[in-house]
């Protein structure tokens, strides 16, 4: 549905959860940007009020809070053309993360079993039944109680003959919005 007031914006289609111009205008409105928006805050001279960069000192500066920007801290640039910050060089602050839950990854991770302990006790058992009896039962005796036996535990769920084991990554991923428009933000790297 488009209304005659904005039939000429562009539509936008990356914004999730779009705020109407009037919402913005409401949010900006009620935003108040600290400081003397007339002066650089870093050397006082006489700027335009909505630079975020003094050509004097050539320093760059937060547009909402002021804080001067160094090419390390987080910045942030609104990408939403209606809004009032669009363009313009928010800090981190300004502009607060989000924690946003991604899908978990999921992956099965072999876990060793206790076979070869299990080996030398059944072998042991049959070199003893051996002794008392023949090789053949002895032998017998030694299979038996490895394979059978084990499988036996196995099932009463000791890790006898290796299993996998289920690993479930939580994964979060962050995303900054801005302050005025609440959309995603571009983050802009040092070099700007
Ligand atoms: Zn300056
Ligand atoms: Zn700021
Ligand atoms: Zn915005």
């Amino acid at each position: 549905m488009t209304t005659l007031a904005n039939s000429n914006l562009p539509e936008s289609s990356a914004a999730p959860a779009a705020a109407t111009t009037g919402e913005i205008e409401a949010a900006a409105k009620k935003l108040v940007r600290r400081g003397d928006v007339a002066k650089c805050p870093v050397c006082g001279v006489g700027i335009d009020p909505d630079a975020y960069h003094c050509a004097k000192c050539r320093n760059y500066f937060c547009y909402h809070c002021r804080t001067r920007l160094l090419s390390t801290d987080t910045q942030v640039q609104c990408l939403n053309q209606e809004c009032d910050y669009y363009a313009k060089l928010v800090c981190g602050v300004c502009d607060l993360p989000h924690d946003k839950e991604e899908t978990p990854s999921v992956y099965a991770e072999p876990e060793d079993g206790y076979w070869p302990l299990w080996l030398v006790i059944s072998v042991v058992v049959g070199a003893v039944t051996w002794y008392y009896s023949s090789f053949i039962v002895g032998a017998l005796v030694a299979a038996g109680l490895h394979f059978g036996g084990g499988f036996g535990l196995q099932r009463c769920g000791l890790n006898i003959f290796g299993r996998e084991r289920r690993v479930t990554h939580q994964r979060t991923s962050s995303f900054r919005t801005c302050i005025c428009c609440k959309q995603t933000v571009k983050e802009v790297g040092p070099g700007r």
